[in-house]
């Protein structure tokens, strides 16, 4: 019925965000938060991590199985993808932030695969009830530069009409309500998508090229 709120309205992490927190403070407070269904049959929460001083900080959607085990984003294939991407389009890795539009890792069984944990795209809501804890990181790192590496991470930035296809490589001006207020947002695809690609090189070449966009902007 038009105008019935789900219960999914009330997902938010905003209770959990504790006020005048230092990153350090932040990650503690994540552990804990039950904002949405995500948490439940996770490992733990994933939280940002990297350089607190960072001039770049670098975006993606959600932990994947990898980083739902070790408890650290972009510990997995799609890790590597991006250190060399970043090192290449000359941007030190040591010197980035990188966290995840959404914190727990969401995933589904299908028969054939066995136990396997199948990654599954977070929703529109649950995106949004994650929201906080990307706000308060990038509110207390303050960088010049985001990259939203992929489309969830754009839409998180730049609102939900946004497409990677159409807006990679270019350097946009965060909302000043959004989270990446007063920063520069470059979208590339995920790391991830390299991966999956059938042509990987010409793939990778194009993530290099867009990461290449950010580091022109760090100038
Ligand atoms: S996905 Fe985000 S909002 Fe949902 S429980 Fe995890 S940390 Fe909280």
């Amino acid at each position: 019925m038009a105008g019935t709120k789900s219960p999914e309205d009330a997902y938010t992490a905003a209770p959990f965000v504790p006020e005048g927190a230092d990153l350090g403070a932040l990650r503690e407070a994540a552990a804990g938060c039950h904002g949405c269904p995500l948490h439940r049959g996770t490992t733990q929460t994933v939280f940002g991590a990297g350089d607190p001083d960072a001039r770049v900080v670098l975006v993606g959607e959600q932990p994947g199985d990898q980083e739902d085990r070790q408890g650290k984003p972009f510990v997995g294939p799609a890790g590597k993808v991006l250190d060399r991407a970043l090192d290449e389009a000359g941007i030190d890795p040591d010197e980035t932030y990188i966290t995840n539009a959404v914190k727990h890792f969401k995933f589904t069984h299908v028969p054939e695969r066995g136990k396997r944990r199948i990654h599954k795209p977070p929703s529109l809501r649950e995106l949004s009830a994650c929201g906080p804890w990307l706000e308060a990181e990038l509110e207390l790192i303050e960088p010049e530069v985001v990259v939203a590496l992929g489309a969830t991470a754009g839409k998180a930035l730049l609102g939900s009409s946004f497409r990677v296809t159409k807006e990679r490589g270019t350097r946009l001006e965060g909302d000043p309500s959004g989270p990446a207020r007063g920063a520069l947002i470059v979208p590339t695809i995920h790391p991830s998508a390299v991966l999956r690609a059938d042509d990987r090189e010409a793939v990778y070449e194009g993530l290099v090229a867009d990461l290449r966009v950010a580091a022109e902007a760090l100038g």
